[in-house]
Protein backbone atom coordinates (compact mmCIF):
# COMPACT_ATOMS: atom_id res chain seq x y z
CA UNK A 1 0.00 0.00 0.00
CA UNK A 2 1.70 3.40 -1.15
CA UNK A 3 0.57 6.37 1.48
CA UNK A 4 0.65 9.70 -0.11
CA UNK A 5 -0.21 12.95 1.11
CA UNK A 6 -3.42 14.89 0.99
CA UNK A 7 -2.07 16.78 -2.03
CA UNK A 8 -0.65 13.93 -3.87
CA UNK A 9 -1.92 12.93 -6.72
CA UNK A 10 -1.35 9.45 -8.95
CA UNK A 11 -2.18 9.33 -12.83
CA UNK A 12 -1.61 5.66 -14.66
CA UNK A 13 -1.16 4.00 -17.75
CA UNK A 14 -2.78 5.69 -20.50
CA UNK A 15 -3.18 9.03 -18.66
CA UNK A 16 -0.02 9.02 -17.81
CA UNK A 17 1.24 9.01 -21.07
CA UNK A 18 -1.41 11.22 -22.24
CA UNK A 19 -0.09 14.06 -19.52
CA UNK A 20 3.26 13.45 -20.29
CA UNK A 21 2.72 13.44 -24.24
CA UNK A 22 0.88 16.70 -24.13
CA UNK A 23 3.57 18.76 -21.61
CA UNK A 24 6.23 17.41 -24.39
CA UNK A 25 4.66 18.57 -27.00
CA UNK A 26 3.49 21.85 -25.46
CA UNK A 27 7.59 22.65 -25.27
CA UNK A 28 7.81 21.21 -29.01
CA UNK A 29 4.58 23.44 -29.84
CA UNK A 30 6.75 26.64 -28.30
CA UNK A 31 9.76 26.58 -30.54
CA UNK A 32 8.67 25.39 -33.76
CA UNK A 33 7.42 28.49 -35.10
CA UNK A 34 11.05 30.02 -35.18
CA UNK A 35 12.39 27.27 -37.24
CA UNK A 36 14.33 28.19 -40.64
CA UNK A 37 15.30 31.08 -41.93
CA UNK A 38 11.64 32.56 -42.03
CA UNK A 39 10.71 31.68 -38.27
CA UNK A 40 9.71 34.00 -36.33
CA UNK A 41 11.44 35.43 -33.53
CA UNK A 42 10.30 35.15 -29.50
CA UNK A 43 10.08 38.23 -26.76
CA UNK A 44 10.45 36.78 -23.91
CA UNK A 45 10.25 39.29 -20.80
CA UNK A 46 11.90 37.80 -17.27
CA UNK A 47 10.77 38.14 -13.88
CA UNK A 48 12.80 41.44 -13.14
CA UNK A 49 11.14 43.10 -16.78
CA UNK A 50 14.48 41.80 -19.09
CA UNK A 51 13.37 41.57 -22.46
CA UNK A 52 15.45 38.68 -24.92
CA UNK A 53 14.61 38.86 -28.66
CA UNK A 54 15.26 35.36 -30.06
CA UNK A 55 14.80 32.74 -32.22
CA UNK A 56 17.48 30.36 -30.57
CA UNK A 57 15.77 27.58 -29.69
CA UNK A 58 18.07 26.46 -26.36
CA UNK A 59 17.80 30.33 -24.90
CA UNK A 60 14.17 30.37 -25.77
CA UNK A 61 13.58 27.35 -23.64
CA UNK A 62 15.80 27.98 -20.47
CA UNK A 63 14.55 31.29 -20.81
CA UNK A 64 11.18 30.38 -20.37
CA UNK A 65 11.31 28.74 -17.11
CA UNK A 66 9.55 25.37 -17.16
CA UNK A 67 9.04 23.63 -14.39
CA UNK A 68 6.98 20.26 -15.44
CA UNK A 69 9.50 17.06 -15.56
CA UNK A 70 8.72 16.26 -18.74
CA UNK A 71 9.16 19.16 -20.20
CA UNK A 72 12.41 19.49 -18.59
CA UNK A 73 13.53 16.38 -20.21
CA UNK A 74 12.95 18.10 -24.23
CA UNK A 75 14.60 21.10 -22.98
CA UNK A 76 17.56 18.62 -21.78
CA UNK A 77 17.35 17.62 -25.94
CA UNK A 78 18.07 21.33 -27.05
CA UNK A 79 20.73 21.72 -24.17
CA UNK A 80 22.32 18.37 -25.80
CA UNK A 81 22.25 19.54 -29.28
CA UNK A 82 23.65 22.85 -28.26
CA UNK A 83 26.65 20.88 -26.57
CA UNK A 84 27.50 17.96 -29.30
CA UNK A 85 26.50 19.98 -32.62
CA UNK A 86 26.28 24.20 -31.68
CA UNK A 87 23.05 24.22 -33.78
CA UNK A 88 20.14 22.27 -35.04
CA UNK A 89 18.38 22.55 -31.29
CA UNK A 90 15.07 23.86 -32.84
CA UNK A 91 15.00 20.99 -34.99
CA UNK A 92 15.70 18.32 -32.47
CA UNK A 93 13.26 19.67 -30.48
CA UNK A 94 10.61 20.04 -32.77
CA UNK A 95 11.48 16.06 -33.93
CA UNK A 96 10.95 15.07 -30.63
CA UNK A 97 7.36 16.59 -30.40
CA UNK A 98 6.11 15.51 -33.33
CA UNK A 99 7.61 11.38 -32.14
CA UNK A 100 5.52 12.11 -29.45
CA UNK A 101 2.51 13.34 -31.26
CA UNK A 102 2.82 9.96 -33.61
CA UNK A 103 3.25 7.84 -30.29
CA UNK A 104 -0.01 9.14 -29.33
CA UNK A 105 -1.57 7.89 -32.30
CA UNK A 106 -0.37 4.73 -32.10
CA UNK A 107 -1.27 4.84 -28.74
CA UNK A 108 -4.70 5.06 -29.41
CA UNK A 109 -4.46 1.74 -32.07
CA UNK A 110 -3.57 0.16 -28.69
CA UNK A 111 0.00 -0.84 -29.06
CA UNK A 112 1.91 -1.20 -26.59
CA UNK A 113 4.17 1.38 -25.72
CA UNK A 114 6.87 -1.10 -26.34
CA UNK A 115 6.45 -1.74 -29.46
CA UNK A 116 6.72 1.66 -30.04
CA UNK A 117 9.98 2.22 -28.01
CA UNK A 118 11.25 -0.86 -30.00
CA UNK A 119 10.51 0.74 -33.37
CA UNK A 120 11.89 4.39 -32.78
CA UNK A 121 15.14 3.00 -31.22
CA UNK A 122 15.51 0.49 -34.96
CA UNK A 123 14.47 3.38 -37.15
CA UNK A 124 16.61 6.18 -34.83
CA UNK A 125 19.24 3.94 -35.83
CA UNK A 126 18.33 3.41 -39.66
CA UNK A 127 17.55 7.05 -40.53
CA UNK A 128 21.86 7.98 -38.61
CA UNK A 129 23.05 5.23 -40.95
CA UNK A 130 21.53 6.70 -44.06
CA UNK A 131 22.42 9.98 -43.32
CA UNK A 132 25.68 9.35 -43.33
CA UNK A 133 24.95 7.26 -46.42
CA UNK A 134 23.60 10.20 -48.19
CA UNK A 135 26.51 12.64 -46.29
CA UNK A 136 29.11 14.37 -48.77
CA UNK A 137 32.59 14.73 -47.97
CA UNK A 138 34.51 17.88 -47.08
CA UNK A 139 37.56 18.98 -46.60
CA UNK A 140 39.66 21.83 -44.58
CA UNK A 141 40.55 23.35 -47.74
CA UNK A 142 36.95 23.31 -49.43
CA UNK A 143 35.89 26.79 -48.30
CA UNK A 144 33.07 27.49 -50.29
CA UNK A 145 31.57 24.44 -48.97
CA UNK A 146 32.42 25.71 -45.73
CA UNK A 147 31.58 29.19 -46.02
CA UNK A 148 28.12 28.05 -47.09
CA UNK A 149 27.99 25.57 -43.62
CA UNK A 150 28.74 28.73 -41.90
CA UNK A 151 26.01 31.15 -43.83
CA UNK A 152 23.25 28.63 -43.18
CA UNK A 153 24.00 28.55 -39.60
CA UNK A 154 23.80 32.27 -39.34
CA UNK A 155 20.69 32.64 -41.79
CA UNK A 156 17.46 34.18 -39.60
CA UNK A 157 19.98 35.70 -36.80
CA UNK A 158 21.46 39.37 -36.62
CA UNK A 159 24.69 38.49 -37.92
CA UNK A 160 22.85 37.34 -41.15
CA UNK A 161 23.26 41.12 -42.40
CA UNK A 162 26.77 40.62 -42.57
CA UNK A 163 26.91 37.16 -43.29
CA UNK A 164 28.91 37.04 -46.45
CA UNK A 165 32.01 38.37 -44.25
CA UNK A 166 31.33 36.77 -41.27
CA UNK A 167 31.50 33.41 -43.30
CA UNK A 168 34.25 33.81 -44.74
CA UNK A 169 35.95 35.04 -41.59
CA UNK A 170 34.48 32.41 -39.86
CA UNK A 171 36.02 29.73 -42.26
CA UNK A 172 39.51 31.04 -42.28
CA UNK A 173 39.43 31.15 -38.26
CA UNK A 174 38.44 27.46 -38.65
CA UNK A 175 41.38 26.66 -41.03
CA UNK A 176 43.77 28.49 -39.19
CA UNK A 177 43.49 26.08 -36.77
CA UNK A 178 43.33 22.96 -37.66
CA UNK A 179 46.48 20.57 -37.53
CA UNK A 180 45.86 17.18 -39.62
CA UNK A 181 46.08 14.46 -36.69
CA UNK A 182 48.19 11.08 -37.19
CA UNK A 183 45.15 9.41 -38.27
CA UNK A 184 44.67 12.13 -41.52
CA UNK A 185 41.51 13.27 -39.20
CA UNK A 186 41.47 17.07 -38.96
CA UNK A 187 40.78 18.51 -35.48
CA UNK A 188 40.05 22.05 -34.85
CA UNK A 189 40.90 23.27 -31.78
CA UNK A 190 39.44 26.57 -30.61
CA UNK A 191 40.71 26.86 -27.87
CA UNK A 192 43.50 28.74 -29.95
CA UNK A 193 40.85 31.44 -31.06
CA UNK A 194 40.53 34.47 -28.97
CA UNK A 195 37.18 36.69 -29.89
CA UNK A 196 37.65 40.37 -28.93
CA UNK A 197 34.57 42.52 -29.82
CA UNK A 198 35.12 46.25 -30.47
CA UNK A 199 32.08 48.93 -30.26
CA UNK A 200 32.12 52.08 -32.75
CA UNK A 201 33.11 50.55 -36.47
CA UNK A 202 30.83 49.11 -38.78
CA UNK A 203 30.91 45.07 -38.57
CA UNK A 204 32.04 44.90 -42.18
CA UNK A 205 35.19 46.18 -40.75
CA UNK A 206 35.60 42.85 -38.66
CA UNK A 207 39.11 41.01 -39.26
CA UNK A 208 40.71 38.04 -38.24
CA UNK A 209 44.62 38.75 -36.76
CA UNK A 210 47.34 36.09 -36.61
CA UNK A 211 48.06 36.48 -32.63
CA UNK A 212 46.65 38.01 -29.80
CA UNK A 213 44.45 41.83 -29.47
CA UNK A 214 45.28 43.53 -26.24
CA UNK A 215 42.48 46.01 -24.97
CA UNK A 216 45.17 48.17 -22.84
CA UNK A 217 46.90 51.27 -22.49
CA UNK A 218 51.02 51.29 -21.85
CA UNK A 219 51.51 51.99 -18.29
CA UNK A 220 53.08 55.53 -19.25
CA UNK A 221 52.28 57.62 -22.40
CA UNK A 222 55.99 57.91 -23.17
CA UNK A 223 56.87 54.45 -23.65
CA UNK A 224 57.38 52.70 -27.52
CA UNK A 225 54.65 50.63 -28.80
CA UNK A 226 55.69 49.28 -31.96
CA UNK A 227 58.34 46.14 -32.33
CA UNK A 228 59.68 44.40 -35.22
CA UNK A 229 60.70 41.97 -32.99
CA UNK A 230 60.43 42.27 -29.04
CA UNK A 231 61.01 40.22 -26.48
CA UNK A 232 57.83 39.26 -24.48
CA UNK A 233 58.19 38.54 -20.94
CA UNK A 234 54.31 37.70 -19.65
CA UNK A 235 54.20 37.82 -15.82
CA UNK A 236 52.00 37.63 -12.97
CA UNK A 237 53.04 38.57 -9.83
CA UNK A 238 52.72 42.63 -9.34
CA UNK A 239 56.15 45.15 -9.86
CA UNK A 240 55.27 46.49 -6.59
CA UNK A 241 56.80 46.81 -3.28
CA UNK A 242 56.33 43.75 -1.42
CA UNK A 243 53.49 44.06 1.24
CA UNK A 244 55.04 43.56 4.74
CA UNK A 245 52.31 42.19 7.21
CA UNK A 246 49.29 43.89 8.35
CA UNK A 247 50.77 43.96 11.72
CA UNK A 248 54.14 45.04 11.48
CA UNK A 249 54.87 48.53 12.89
CA UNK A 250 57.75 50.33 11.29
CA UNK A 251 58.92 53.19 14.05
CA UNK A 252 60.31 56.42 12.84
CA UNK A 253 62.31 57.94 15.02
CA UNK A 254 63.91 60.98 12.69
CA UNK A 255 63.48 62.03 9.38
CA UNK A 256 67.01 60.10 8.35
CA UNK A 257 65.33 56.73 8.90
CA UNK A 258 62.41 57.90 6.99
CA UNK A 259 64.63 58.59 4.28
CA UNK A 260 66.37 55.19 4.65
CA UNK A 261 63.16 53.18 4.50
CA UNK A 262 61.70 55.11 1.48
CA UNK A 263 65.56 54.30 -0.55
CA UNK A 264 65.04 50.66 0.73
CA UNK A 265 61.77 50.82 -0.95
CA UNK A 266 62.98 52.43 -3.90
CA UNK A 267 66.19 49.83 -4.32
CA UNK A 268 63.51 47.01 -3.88
CA UNK A 269 61.54 48.40 -6.99
CA UNK A 270 64.65 49.17 -8.96
CA UNK A 271 65.87 45.60 -8.30
CA UNK A 272 62.49 44.28 -9.89
CA UNK A 273 63.21 46.20 -12.92
CA UNK A 274 66.50 45.14 -13.36
CA UNK A 275 65.89 41.62 -13.30
CA UNK A 276 63.33 42.64 -15.82
CA UNK A 277 65.61 44.32 -18.01
CA UNK A 278 68.51 42.15 -17.39
CA UNK A 279 66.52 39.31 -18.63
CA UNK A 280 66.31 41.41 -22.00
CA UNK A 281 62.34 41.77 -22.17
CA UNK A 282 61.13 44.76 -24.64
CA UNK A 283 57.73 44.20 -23.45
CA UNK A 284 55.89 43.28 -20.32
CA UNK A 285 52.21 42.12 -20.26
CA UNK A 286 52.17 41.72 -15.83
CA UNK A 287 48.12 40.64 -15.02
CA UNK A 288 49.11 42.37 -11.81
CA UNK A 289 49.79 46.28 -10.48
CA UNK A 290 52.84 48.15 -11.68
CA UNK A 291 53.73 50.60 -8.95
CA UNK A 292 54.35 54.11 -10.54
CA UNK A 293 57.92 54.55 -9.64
CA UNK A 294 58.72 50.68 -11.39
CA UNK A 295 56.67 52.61 -14.12
CA UNK A 296 58.76 55.49 -14.75
CA UNK A 297 62.04 52.81 -14.51
CA UNK A 298 60.61 50.85 -17.09
CA UNK A 299 59.81 54.05 -19.43
CA UNK A 300 63.57 54.73 -18.78
CA UNK A 301 64.51 51.70 -20.30
CA UNK A 302 62.30 52.12 -23.12
CA UNK A 303 60.47 48.74 -22.31
CA UNK A 304 56.86 48.44 -22.95
CA UNK A 305 54.44 47.68 -19.63
CA UNK A 306 50.69 46.58 -19.65
CA UNK A 307 49.41 46.49 -16.19
CA UNK A 308 46.30 44.44 -15.04
CA UNK A 309 45.89 42.04 -18.72
CA UNK A 310 43.41 40.21 -18.07
CA UNK A 311 44.32 36.60 -17.20
CA UNK A 312 42.52 34.94 -19.72
CA UNK A 313 44.79 37.11 -22.13
CA UNK A 314 47.74 36.43 -20.33
CA UNK A 315 47.20 32.75 -20.88
CA UNK A 316 46.50 33.11 -24.84
CA UNK A 317 49.73 35.74 -24.91
CA UNK A 318 51.38 32.24 -23.74
CA UNK A 319 50.47 30.26 -26.77
CA UNK A 320 51.10 33.31 -28.78
CA UNK A 321 54.60 34.34 -28.53
CA UNK A 322 55.90 31.22 -26.70
CA UNK A 323 56.62 32.36 -23.37
CA UNK A 324 56.33 31.11 -19.74
CA UNK A 325 54.10 32.84 -17.29
CA UNK A 326 56.18 34.01 -14.91
CA UNK A 327 54.97 34.22 -11.14
CA UNK A 328 58.56 35.25 -9.76
CA UNK A 329 60.92 37.58 -10.85
CA UNK A 330 63.37 35.97 -8.74
CA UNK A 331 63.68 32.97 -11.19
CA UNK A 332 63.39 35.42 -14.48
CA UNK A 333 65.74 33.90 -17.34
CA UNK A 334 65.99 35.07 -20.63
CA UNK A 335 64.20 31.16 -21.53
CA UNK A 336 60.87 32.51 -19.97
CA UNK A 337 60.31 34.91 -22.62
CA UNK A 338 58.67 34.71 -25.78
CA UNK A 339 58.97 36.61 -29.42
CA UNK A 340 56.28 38.66 -31.10
CA UNK A 341 55.58 42.04 -33.33
CA UNK A 342 53.98 44.31 -31.59
CA UNK A 343 51.62 47.26 -33.09
CA UNK A 344 49.42 49.72 -31.56
CA UNK A 345 46.35 50.97 -33.10
CA UNK A 346 46.24 54.20 -31.58
CA UNK A 347 42.13 54.64 -32.17
CA UNK A 348 40.84 52.06 -31.02
CA UNK A 349 43.30 51.40 -28.24
CA UNK A 350 44.22 48.23 -28.49
CA UNK A 351 47.87 46.30 -29.13
CA UNK A 352 47.77 43.12 -32.20
CA UNK A 353 50.77 41.05 -30.57
CA UNK A 354 51.51 38.53 -33.58
CA UNK A 355 53.99 35.62 -32.71
CA UNK A 356 57.16 35.32 -34.68
CA UNK A 357 58.22 31.77 -33.70
CA UNK A 358 57.30 28.72 -35.85
CA UNK A 359 55.43 26.71 -33.19
CA UNK A 360 53.18 29.44 -31.76
CA UNK A 361 49.74 29.79 -32.27
CA UNK A 362 46.69 31.83 -31.94
CA UNK A 363 44.48 33.77 -33.48
CA UNK A 364 41.97 36.55 -32.62
CA UNK A 365 38.75 37.29 -34.51
CA UNK A 366 37.98 40.99 -34.21
CA UNK A 367 34.82 41.72 -34.10
CA UNK A 368 32.99 45.12 -34.80
CA UNK A 369 29.95 46.67 -34.32
CA UNK A 370 28.50 50.11 -34.24
CA UNK A 371 27.04 49.52 -30.33
CA UNK A 372 27.30 46.96 -27.52
CA UNK A 373 24.29 45.22 -28.66
CA UNK A 374 25.31 45.01 -32.07
CA UNK A 375 28.44 43.18 -31.21
CA UNK A 376 26.90 40.87 -28.47
CA UNK A 377 24.28 39.67 -30.94
CA UNK A 378 27.24 39.28 -33.55
CA UNK A 379 29.31 37.39 -31.25
CA UNK A 380 26.73 34.78 -30.46
CA UNK A 381 26.25 34.16 -34.45
CA UNK A 382 29.72 34.36 -34.87
CA UNK A 383 30.55 31.68 -31.77
CA UNK A 384 27.68 29.18 -33.59
CA UNK A 385 28.81 29.45 -36.80
CA UNK A 386 32.32 28.67 -35.31
CA UNK A 387 30.98 25.29 -33.19
CA UNK A 388 29.70 24.45 -36.89
CA UNK A 389 32.13 24.66 -39.17
CA UNK A 390 34.74 22.80 -36.46
CA UNK A 391 32.42 20.02 -36.56
CA UNK A 392 32.08 20.42 -39.73
CA UNK A 393 35.60 20.09 -40.45
CA UNK A 394 36.53 17.47 -37.68
CA UNK A 395 33.67 15.13 -39.00
CA UNK A 396 34.04 15.75 -42.69
CA UNK A 397 30.27 15.01 -43.71
CA UNK A 398 27.55 17.56 -44.92
CA UNK A 399 24.49 17.43 -46.23
CA UNK A 400 21.83 19.23 -48.14
CA UNK A 401 19.28 21.58 -45.34
CA UNK A 402 15.57 22.72 -46.21
CA UNK A 403 14.22 19.66 -45.46
CA UNK A 404 16.18 17.96 -48.64
CA UNK A 405 17.83 15.19 -45.89
CA UNK A 406 15.24 14.68 -43.66
CA UNK A 407 12.61 13.76 -46.79
CA UNK A 408 15.43 11.72 -47.99
CA UNK A 409 15.54 9.56 -44.99
CA UNK A 410 12.04 9.61 -44.66
CA UNK A 411 12.17 7.95 -47.76
CA UNK A 412 14.20 5.63 -47.16
CA UNK A 413 13.00 4.40 -43.73
CA UNK A 414 9.41 3.70 -45.12
CA UNK A 415 11.45 1.19 -47.43
CA UNK A 416 13.22 -0.43 -44.68
CA UNK A 417 9.87 -0.94 -42.52
CA UNK A 418 8.76 -3.66 -44.36
CA UNK A 419 11.86 -5.61 -43.35
CA UNK A 420 11.08 -4.85 -39.83
CA UNK A 421 7.34 -6.01 -39.78
CA UNK A 422 5.08 -6.46 -37.18
CA UNK A 423 3.86 -3.19 -35.17
CA UNK A 424 7.70 -1.93 -35.04
CA UNK A 425 6.94 -1.11 -38.42
CA UNK A 426 4.18 1.16 -37.84
CA UNK A 427 6.51 2.97 -35.24
CA UNK A 428 8.80 3.08 -38.40
CA UNK A 429 6.71 4.26 -40.45
CA UNK A 430 5.23 6.67 -37.79
CA UNK A 431 8.90 8.02 -37.27
CA UNK A 432 9.84 8.39 -41.44
CA UNK A 433 6.59 11.17 -41.02
CA UNK A 434 8.13 12.80 -38.07
CA UNK A 435 11.28 13.46 -39.99
CA UNK A 436 8.86 15.51 -42.74
CA UNK A 437 8.09 17.40 -40.06
CA UNK A 438 10.47 19.82 -41.05
CA UNK A 439 10.33 20.79 -44.32
CA UNK A 440 6.70 21.18 -43.06
CA UNK A 441 7.31 23.50 -41.07
CA UNK A 442 9.73 25.61 -42.59
CA UNK A 443 7.23 26.08 -45.54
CA UNK A 444 4.79 27.19 -42.92
CA UNK A 445 7.07 29.60 -41.25
CA UNK A 446 7.49 30.79 -44.61
CA UNK A 447 4.03 31.36 -45.73
CA UNK A 448 4.10 28.29 -48.09
CA UNK A 449 1.40 25.47 -47.98
CA UNK A 450 2.86 22.60 -46.02
CA UNK A 451 1.30 19.75 -47.57
CA UNK A 452 1.86 21.04 -51.50
CA UNK A 453 5.37 21.65 -50.42
CA UNK A 454 5.56 17.95 -48.83
CA UNK A 455 4.13 16.41 -52.01
CA UNK A 456 6.57 18.22 -54.68
CA UNK A 457 9.41 17.10 -52.05
CA UNK A 458 8.59 13.61 -52.43
CA UNK A 459 8.29 13.77 -56.05
CA UNK A 460 11.96 15.30 -56.35
CA UNK A 461 12.93 12.23 -54.03
CA UNK A 462 12.28 9.03 -55.83
CA UNK A 463 15.25 7.99 -56.48
CA UNK A 464 18.62 7.14 -54.64
CA UNK A 465 20.11 9.64 -56.40
CA UNK A 466 17.98 12.69 -55.43
CA UNK A 467 19.16 13.54 -52.30
CA UNK A 468 19.73 17.11 -52.70
CA UNK A 469 15.58 18.53 -53.19
CA UNK A 470 14.64 20.85 -50.62
CA UNK A 471 12.57 23.62 -49.90
CA UNK A 472 13.92 27.13 -50.72
CA UNK A 473 12.09 28.87 -48.00
CA UNK A 474 13.04 32.53 -50.20
CA UNK A 475 11.44 31.21 -53.45
CA UNK A 476 9.51 28.78 -52.53
CA UNK A 477 10.78 26.44 -55.07
CA UNK A 478 12.03 23.06 -54.46
CA UNK A 479 15.53 22.61 -55.89
CA UNK A 480 18.94 21.27 -55.09
CA UNK A 481 19.22 23.28 -51.75
CA UNK A 482 23.07 22.23 -51.19
CA UNK A 483 23.96 24.02 -54.69
CA UNK A 484 21.56 26.72 -53.72
CA UNK A 485 24.07 27.07 -50.30
CA UNK A 486 21.45 25.69 -47.82
CA UNK A 487 24.52 23.23 -46.30
CA UNK A 488 24.67 21.11 -42.66
CA UNK A 489 27.02 18.86 -41.02
CA UNK A 490 25.84 15.24 -41.22
CA UNK A 491 26.64 14.90 -37.89
CA UNK A 492 24.02 18.05 -36.31
CA UNK A 493 21.66 15.93 -38.11
CA UNK A 494 22.57 12.47 -36.77
CA UNK A 495 22.56 14.16 -33.35
CA UNK A 496 19.09 15.77 -33.51
CA UNK A 497 17.76 12.32 -35.06
CA UNK A 498 19.66 10.45 -31.83
CA UNK A 499 18.58 13.15 -28.81
CA UNK A 500 14.96 13.34 -29.86
CA UNK A 501 14.32 9.50 -29.53
CA UNK A 502 15.87 9.62 -26.79
CA UNK A 503 14.01 11.55 -25.05
CA UNK A 504 10.95 10.44 -27.04
CA UNK A 505 11.11 6.87 -25.93
CA UNK A 506 11.99 7.86 -22.40
CA UNK A 507 8.17 10.00 -22.04
CA UNK A 508 6.92 6.97 -23.45
CA UNK A 509 8.46 4.44 -21.06
CA UNK A 510 6.82 6.24 -18.17
CA UNK A 511 3.50 4.58 -17.31
CA UNK A 512 2.73 5.49 -13.68
CA UNK A 513 2.86 9.54 -12.39
CA UNK A 514 3.29 9.60 -8.95
CA UNK A 515 3.95 13.47 -7.66
CA UNK A 516 3.76 14.57 -4.15
CA UNK A 517 1.63 17.84 -5.11
CA UNK A 518 -0.75 18.52 -7.22
CA UNK A 519 -0.23 18.00 -11.14
CA UNK A 520 -3.00 19.98 -11.76
CA UNK A 521 -2.79 23.87 -11.04
CA UNK A 522 -6.36 24.44 -13.41
CA UNK A 523 -8.38 24.87 -10.20
CA UNK A 524 -10.87 22.34 -11.59
CA UNK A 525 -9.67 20.13 -8.24
CA UNK A 526 -9.78 16.75 -8.26
CA UNK A 527 -12.99 16.27 -10.28
CA UNK A 528 -11.73 15.62 -13.74
CA UNK A 529 -8.93 12.77 -11.81
CA UNK A 530 -5.81 14.48 -12.55
CA UNK A 531 -6.25 13.61 -16.16
CA UNK A 532 -4.32 15.17 -18.66
CA UNK A 533 -6.22 18.75 -19.26
CA UNK A 534 -5.86 19.27 -15.98
CA UNK A 535 -2.16 18.70 -15.38
CA UNK A 536 -1.24 21.12 -18.10
CA UNK A 537 -2.23 23.27 -15.35
CA UNK A 538 1.86 23.41 -14.80
CA UNK A 539 2.02 24.38 -18.11
CA UNK A 540 -0.24 27.64 -18.10
CA UNK A 541 2.32 30.22 -19.08
CA UNK A 542 3.01 27.60 -22.27
CA UNK A 543 -0.52 27.20 -23.33
CA UNK A 544 -0.27 31.19 -24.08
CA UNK A 545 2.54 31.07 -25.67
CA UNK A 546 2.09 28.14 -28.26
CA UNK A 547 -2.00 30.05 -28.92
CA UNK A 548 0.31 32.99 -29.37
CA UNK A 549 2.21 31.57 -32.57
P1 LIG B 1 17.85 25.04 -35.58
O1 LIG B 1 17.78 25.56 -34.18
O2 LIG B 1 17.28 23.66 -35.68
O3 LIG B 1 19.19 25.17 -36.20
P2 LIG B 1 17.07 27.09 -37.42
O4 LIG B 1 16.06 28.15 -37.14
O5 LIG B 1 18.49 27.51 -37.49
O6 LIG B 1 16.83 25.94 -36.40
O7 LIG B 1 16.64 26.43 -38.80
C1 LIG B 1 17.36 25.38 -39.35
C2 LIG B 1 16.63 24.84 -40.55
O8 LIG B 1 16.48 25.85 -41.55
C3 LIG B 1 17.41 23.71 -41.20
O9 LIG B 1 16.55 22.66 -41.51
C4 LIG B 1 17.96 24.36 -42.46
O10 LIG B 1 18.19 23.42 -43.48
C5 LIG B 1 16.89 25.33 -42.80
N1 LIG B 1 17.35 26.42 -43.67
C6 LIG B 1 18.34 27.30 -43.49
N2 LIG B 1 18.45 28.15 -44.55
C7 LIG B 1 17.47 27.79 -45.42
C8 LIG B 1 17.03 28.27 -46.70
N3 LIG B 1 17.61 29.30 -47.29
N4 LIG B 1 15.99 27.64 -47.28
C9 LIG B 1 15.39 26.61 -46.67
N5 LIG B 1 15.74 26.12 -45.48
C10 LIG B 1 16.77 26.69 -44.86
MG1 LIG C 1 20.26 26.87 -36.75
Amino acid sequence: MIIMGEDAQRVKDKDAQEYNIQAARAVANAVRSTLGPKGMDKMLVDSMGDVTITNDGVTILQEMDIDNPTAEMIVEVAETQEDEAGDGTTTAVAIAGELLKNAEDLLEQDIHPTAIIKGFHLASQEARSQINEVAEGVEPGDSEVLQKVAETSMTGKSSELNKDLLAELVVDTVEAVTVEADDGSYVVDLANVNIETQTGRSTAESELLNGAVIDKDPVQDDMPTEFDEADVLLLDEPIEIEETDVDTQVNVESPDQLQQFLDQEEKQLRQKVDKIVDSGADVVFCQKGIDDLAQHYLSKEGILAVRRTKKSDIAFLRDVVGANVVSDLDSLSSEDLGRASVRRDADDELFYVEGLDEETHGVTLLLRGSTDHVVDEIERGVQDALDVVSTTVSDGRVVAGGGAIEVEVARRLRSYAGSVGGREQLAVEAFADALELVPRVLAENAGLDSIDTLVRLREAHQEDEDTRAGLNVFSGDVEDTFEAGVVEPAQAKEQAIASATEAANLVLKIDDIIAADELSTSGDGDDEGGAPGGGMGGMGGMGGMGGAM
